[in-house]
């Protein structure tokens, strides 16, 4: 792929069709109600809920792609100046609603652009996505993978949100003269909350924008925003604090559940000791806690899966329910695609690792040289093994070369993709708002 063609997740000027993956913030930084740079592919969903988003967007240049199916799209290429096809499938990401990733086809080769996805190996949505993506790559190679790399680390194992969801309730279900309050996003943790209501009968309280983007989903009976009907409120993250935990306890024993793929610690904020941040530094450095943290944390295996709930506060739980796939997942995911080459979306991050770190030797070139070993092996004993070996940790060197020279992202095949700037990665509680 050339520059000056397509943009996934990004904004700037230059190219000629631009791709949204989904509404979360950190995926439409720099797009506005007055964007105009040209047409704006997306899901029936996000597109649904786009002038929700941006009020006052021109409509016009939406365009809707229905998931799974090929769309064939005319551009110009920037280095012949001749006409050209670019062929591009939507996949259902099962991230939030309207998530998809993007399969492209041109004379660039063949790209996939995942944007956030979780792919739960037990899923039925997820298996009907990796059915339809292993069919769309057919006999092709996928030049170049654009991944997900935000759990790219072994030490994030979470269950899937099924089983996650089943912890919320227990922890609800557990507390049953208590207030409860879920910190959510603006968009996404929809399953979750309509697992809570339908299997513990009770309506759920969000804020009035949530519940406009609750109706536009077509979840009419189960959301309120009257508090007098349930005990079980959906609050904004941001909203999401101890402070704020402590205060309602005043008035009536509260807890608060924060579900989330990474573990939650009390960390200060500038001019704030008290707010929820982030960080996957309570596997190692739990001594960094603050002194209050300490003294209220606790684990609590409510049942023996992987990662269970976990209590950091008085009043508050963390319960691993992500809508990223975790270290396996991803690895899993990999392995499916094959990709000639593959880049992390999430430029950094407290945990960041280029995914050729760990996933380097799942290459097909490297699968094609450990099979080709394989059968020098089975053919002449152990001293092609020990070859294919070594060249295995050259690449895993390499790759982590790579990794330091922190390369830009799109600069592989000269595709604009979304990066997530450093900043707002490290900054405490960012991702509360915008990820996820
Ligand atoms: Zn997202």
């Amino acid at each position: 792929m050339e520059k000056g063609m397509i943009s996934v997740d990004r904004w700037s000027e230059g190219s000629q069709v631009y791709f949204l993956t989904h509404l979360h913030a950190d995926h439409t930084n720099g797009l506005s109600s007055t964007w105009k740079r040209g047409p704006l592919f997306c899901s029936r969903i996000t597109a649904k809920l786009f002038p929700f988003k941006f009020p006052g967007f021109k409509l016009s240049l939406l365009r809707v792609l229905e998931i799974g199916q090929w769309h064939s799209i005319s551009l110009v290429s920037p280095t012949t100046g001749s006409d050209t096809t670019v062929n591009v499938m939507a996949i259902d990401a099962h991230h939030c609603p309207g998530a998809v990733m993007y399969l492209f086809r041109g004379e660039f080769g063949c790209m996939l652009y995942t944007g956030d996805f979780r792919w739960e190996p037990t899923n039925t949505r997820a298996q009907i996505g990796r059915s339809m993506l292993h069919n769309a790559i057919g006999n092709d190679k996928v030049d170049i993978l654009y991944l997900d790399n935000t759990y790219c680390n072994p030490s994030y194992s979470f269950p899937s949100r099924e089983v996650a969801a089943k912890q919320v309730v227990d922890v609800i279900a557990s507390h049953p003269d208590h207030d409860i309050v879920i910190g959510i996003d603006s968009l996404g943790k929809e399953d979750l909350l309509l697992h809570i209501a339908r299997v513990l009968k009770m309506k759920i309280w969000v804020w009035p924008e949530r519940l406009q983007i609750m109706h536009l989903l077509g979840f009419h009976d189960i959301f309120t925003t009257k508090i007098s009907q349930t005990r079980v409120r959906a609050v904004p993250r941001y909203s999401f604090s101890i402070d704020t935990l402590e205060g309602l306890n005043i008035m009536r024993p509260t807890i608060g559940i924060m579900p989330s793929g990474l573990p939650w610690v009390v960390r200060p904020l500038a001019g704030n000791n008290n707010i929820f941040g982030l960080s996957p530094s309570s596997f190692h450095h739990r001594s960094k806690l603050s002194a209050k943290a300490q003294r209220f944390a606790c684990i609590q295996n409510l049942n023996e899966d992987s990662r269970a709930v976990e209590k950091y506060h008085e009043y508050i739980y963390t319960v691993p329910y992500s809508d990223h796939s975790c270290f396996e997942e991803i690895k899993e995911f990999v392995k499916l695609v094959q990709p000639t080459n593959m880049k992390g979306i999430v430029a950094s991050s407290f945990s960041y690792v280029d995914p050729l770190y760990y996933f380097g030797h799942l290459l097909r070139v490297n699968l094609q040289s450990k099979r080709l070993s394989k059968n020098f092996e089975r053919k002449g004993g152990e001293s092609v093994e020990a070859v294919h070996t070594k060249s295995t940790l050259e690449n895993d060197r390499s790759a982590e070369a790579r990794m330091k020279r922190k390369t830009r992202e799109g600069d592989l095949l000269g595709v604009h993709v979304s990066r997530v700037s450093i900043l707002r990665r490290i900054r405490c509680g960012a991702k509360i708002l915008e990820l996820d």
